[in-house]
């Protein structure tokens, strides 16, 4: 039994042993864990730090992208706009250089119908004006019958009629474009002067100073219902006062 006995007391004792190893063992484990969860909570802090860094930067970069894209843009921008004063300077320059030589210059025409010619159509233009006393300028059209003002300012202008047939008859100097009138001869707008004359009349004129636009146009129209063969004058004249 002795021997029994302290068998089983040495057992006792290793097994005592083994439970303290096994112990000690358990804390180790338990310490290094709580280390390796202490380290994954430490890099996460830290990727996640990284990660914010790297974010700002990268927003910041974008920023700057941004910022670059609309300088770019506005660059773009300003060059097409350079261009467009380019192309219009292009334009307006021998313009100018054309306005600075009529600037100087004396404008006015004075023209006559051939005789013995007959105005058939109510509103038509008086055109074809063979005989040119002056033209100065060369701004009327004597085949179309047109006056086109090559600057802005005052003229003066004048139409007269002598008539061999005594009759009723309405010519009108009209002002063109105008962007209200439907009918022209009734367009207080176009109309700068007419000469309405009776039957018994044998001549009529009118004198009128009237304000251009440079490109505005100044004609003639017959305005009669009857047709009428004029045998003798019909005097067109427009020039620039200034
Ligand atoms: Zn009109």
């Amino acid at each position: 039994f002795e021997n029994l006995s302290s068998v089983h007391g040495r057992e006792f004792e290793n097994m005592h042993k083994l439970e303290e190893k096994i112990s000690d063992l358990e804390m180790t484990l338990s310490k290094g864990s709580q280390e390796v969860e202490e380290f994954r909570t430490d890099i996460e802090a830290k990727y996640k730090m990284m990660f914010k860094i790297v974010a700002d930067r990268l927003a910041h970069l974008e920023k700057l992208r941004d910022i670059f894209n609309k300088k770019l843009d506005d660059r773009k921008k300003n060059i097409k706009k350079l261009d467009s004063v380019y192309d219009k300077m292009t334009v307006l320059v021998p313009k100018m250089s054309q306005l600075e030589k009529i600037r100087g210059q004396v404008i006015g025409f004075s023209a006559r119908l051939p005789f013995n010619m007959i105005l058939k159509t109510h509103g038509s233009v008086l055109r074809h004006f063979k005989e040119m006393i002056s033209n100065c300028g060369d701004h009327f059209n004597s085949e179309t019958g047109e006056f086109t003002a090559p600057l802005d300012g005052l003229y003066a202008t004048s139409l007269c009629v002598n008539f061999v047939v005594k009759q009723c008859l309405h010519l009108i100097i009209v002002k063109a474009p105008c962007a209200l009138c439907k009918n022209v001869s009734y367009c207080k707008q176009c109309i700068v002067g007419d000469i309405m004359s009776k039957e018994n009349a044998e001549n009529g004129s009118v004198f009128v100073v009237v304000n251009l636009t440079s490109g505005d146009k100044l004609y003639t129209l017959y305005s009669s219902v009857n047709q009428m063969m004029h045998e003798r004058s019909i005097l067109f004249t427009c020039f620039r006062i200034g």
